[in-house]
């Protein structure tokens, strides 16, 4: 502590010397704390509990931080029980108070496109709840499982393609005797060895009861692999505490992390993604394509170095799923593939994501690739090299079968 002097009828007082954050600030958003948020310490800010129960919920809230537009101010007040709105602070903080069209508050404020039904547009587009033999698991492919564990998000996309079960809105309800049923059929299927935790994000529940899933689901001998699907190193990098990451570590999970934009890698989730990296958590990334947001190659590109730079590997790239309103965010699937074509070869490896679309009506997963194959030419394989060039690849053709008498 240091001493100083206080005047001369005050004996010497002692001051402590400034707290440290216990988490990294960044510049932007410790001026936003300031500015919106200033009788809250640095270490309320860096409570994840605090972040949760300040999120911006209405409008109310939302005027507080953003020049709210018409249309904005308007289609808040008609929400209702659709997908809430829902912004911890921090992830505010990233957004531009004047821009309605800022790409993060594009995927965070409710706009009232959001209200109009087009074509091929439904509650349930992927038919996950077709595939739901008990409640909270969704099994569609052979060997694997997603397992929704909550219904509960640090903050509400619009794009979610589980509005229909996110933010409390449905009938969908998650407690200790869905787990057991959820779990009693992953033990009873000895075909599932990998099970993806989601929700809803697992990592708004606190870690005594992410440690009973994990706890659980490691103890049946057939499930080799576990991943879970979060947005929170995100949108609340304050979660990743030193007590989470004790609790994580011995799970040996993987982590696929939802990003949309490079304005999310802040110094915040720098620090979150390097201590998951650190307590050895492969981390992945899982982004959905999306109007007005990342639609381009420059900005893609932005994000995914990011993203390296912070040990993240981009995985996924997601065609934005048909759920009613999302018309406005929706791009061309053209779009993805000239997205990857801009990358592919542009960049580092690493950094290219696999476009996929979920084949609506429960097809699942169908990855589209840039066409690099231009042709044949006797026995050789035409390809076309990131630039557009043609290249020639010795690749004998077939001998044709021999006809025999
Ligand atoms: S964090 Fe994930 S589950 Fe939650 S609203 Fe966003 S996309 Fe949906």
């Amino acid at each position: 502590m240091d001493t100083i002097e206080h005047g001369p009828d005050s004996g010497p007082i002692t001051q402590a010397p400034p707290q440290q954050p216990t988490f990294t600030i960044s510049e932007r958003s410790e001026q936003f704390r300031r500015l919106h948020f200033g009788d809250v310490t640095p270490d309320q800010w860096n409570d994840w509990h605090w972040q949760l129960q300040n999120r911006l919920r209405d409008k109310e809230h939302l005027e507080r931080v953003f020049h709210l537009s018409d249309d904005e101010q308007r289609t808040i007040d008609r929400i209702g029980g659709r997908l809430a709105v829902g912004i911890t602070p921090y992830y505010a903080s990233l957004m531009d108070p004047d821009d309605p069209m800022d790409p993060l508050r594009r995927t965070m404020v409710p706009v009232a496109e959001e209200f109009f039904q087009s074509a091929g547009e439904a509650e349930d587009p992927l038919g996950e709840d077709a595939a739901s033999p008990v409640p909270g698991i969704v099994h569609r492919y052979p060997d694997r499982v997603l397992f929704l564990v909550t219904s509960f998000c640090a903050v509400y996309c619009r794009y979610c393609t589980r509005a229909r079960l996110v933010s409390h809105t449905g009938e969908y309800h998650f407690n200790q005797a869905q787990y057991e049923k959820a779990l009693a059929y992953v033990r009873e299927h000895s075909e599932i060895r990998d099970v993806l935790i989601s929700g809803g994000d697992p990592l708004t529940m606190g870690d005594e009861r992410l440690d009973w899933i994990l706890t659980r689901l490691r103890a049946i001998p057939h499930v080799e692999f576990v991943r879970i699907g979060s947005k929170v190193p995100v949108s609340l990098p304050q979660r990743i505490t030193p007590g989470f990451l004790s609790m994580i570590r011995k799970h040996r999970v993987w982590i696929s992390i939802h990003f949309m934009h490079g304005n999310e890698v802040t110094p915040e989730v720098h620090e979150a993604c390097g201590k998951l990296a650190d307590a050895g958590i492969p981390l992945g990334s899982q982004t959905v394509l999306c109007k007005g947001v990342n639609d381009d190659v420059l900005t893609m590109k932005r994000l995914v170095h990011g993203l390296l730079k912070a040990r993240v590997r981009p995985y996924y790239l997601y065609q934005c799923d048909p759920i009613i309103g999302s018309a406005h965010l929706r791009t061309p699937v053209e779009k993805g593939l000239e997205i990857i074509q801009g990358l592919r070869g542009h960049t580092t490896g690493y950094a290219v994501p696999t476009f996929v679309v979920d084949a609506p009506g429960g097809g699942g997963k169908i990855p589209l690739y840039p066409d690099m194959v231009a042709g044949r030419e006797g026995d050789f394989v035409l390809l076309r090299n990131y630039a557009g060039k043609i290249f020639r690849y010795p690749d004998p053709a077939p001998a044709p079968a021999q006809v025999t008498a």
